[in-house]
């Protein structure tokens, strides 16, 4: 699989899944703008791939702001010229009983999910349609874009969400070649995923043990954890594939946790 010559922008990719697309994907050739709100990590992820002679920036986006993101994207386009692939997988989680979250909360979660892939996409498209060369959206959907867990209601919400605006965008995007897709991971032990054990554990009464075989891997094939780099490798077969076959899909990447 090649993506040489093409350009691409994954969000969130200065830690976990994000930061593992953005390596698979300039290591099959891709240039790689690594959009996070922490641009230290950014950079950092940035100068990891360049000192391996991979082309790559680092980019600090809020991709809750409609100023920062369209400043971000400017940036790319301006070092490159083109947006070819977007990933829109910038993430956050708060775990607690709905009636505990406060409105900002939840306005928080919604708003890094929903309107981060939608401010990010509208760019992206732009350039895509403008050239007419086609492109790839892919968003970082969950098993919850298809199954609900306690605790999770504003993720649950907007993860499913990404199953709507990615059909809409595959049925729009279809007459210029732009597909859109949503990879749906089971739990992966990133940073997001660590700071919920001990968080489960507490509010279930239960020990961190616990929360990872009886409630995250409980229902997986094998028990174990998906990896970043199992993500990894579907978001770049996804970046290859070139054709109106495969759009307006959720492909679930879990251990058997979730079969559709
Ligand atoms: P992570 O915490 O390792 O990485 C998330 C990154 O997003 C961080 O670098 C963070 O700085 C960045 N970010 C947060 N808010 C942002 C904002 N407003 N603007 C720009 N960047 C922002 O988490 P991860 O586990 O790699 O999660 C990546 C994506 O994968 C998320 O969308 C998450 O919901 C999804 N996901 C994760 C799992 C899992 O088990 N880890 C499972 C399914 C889906």
């Amino acid at each position: 699989m090649s993506l040489k010559g093409k350009v691409a922008v994954v969000t969130g990719a200065a830690s976990g899944i994000g930061k593992r697309i953005a390596e698979v994907y300039a290591e099959s050739g891709a240039k790689v703008a690594i959009v996070d709100l922490n641009l230290p990590a950014a950079s950092t992820a940035a100068r990891e791939l360049k000192a391996k002679g991979k082309a790559a920036l680092g980019i600090q986006m809020d991709v809750t702001s409609e100023e920062s993101v369209e400043a971000g994207m400017a940036q790319v386009l301006k070092k490159w010229g083109k947006i070819d692939i977007l990933v829109s997988n910038a993430g956050i989680q708060i775990v607690k009983p709905v009636q505990e979250f406060t409105f900002d909360e939840w306005r928080r979660m919604i708003a890094v999910h929903l309107d981060g892939a939608f401010l990010t996409t509208r760019a992206a498209l732009r350039d895509m349609y403008r050239r007419g060369d086609g492109g790839a959206i892919i968003y970082m959907g969950s098993v919850h874009s298809h199954e609900a867990s306690k605790l999770k209601a504003p993720y649950v919400t907007a993860k499913h969400g990404l199953l709507g605006l990615a059909r809409t965008v595959a049925k729009e995007g279809a007459e210029k070649n732009v597909r859109a897709n949503v990879i749906c991971p089971g739990f992966v032990k990133t940073p997001l995923v660590e700071k919920q054990i001990p968080e489960q554990a507490k509010k279930f009464g239960i020990t961190r043990q616990e929360v990872i075989k009886n409630i995250m891997l409980k229902n997986t094939v094998d028990g174990e954890f998906t990896t970043v780099d199992d993500v990894a490798r579907v978001a770049r077969f996804l970046a290859d594939f070139e054709t109106n076959a495969l759009t307006g899909q959720s492909f679930v990447v879990s251990h058997g946790w979730f079969m559709q």
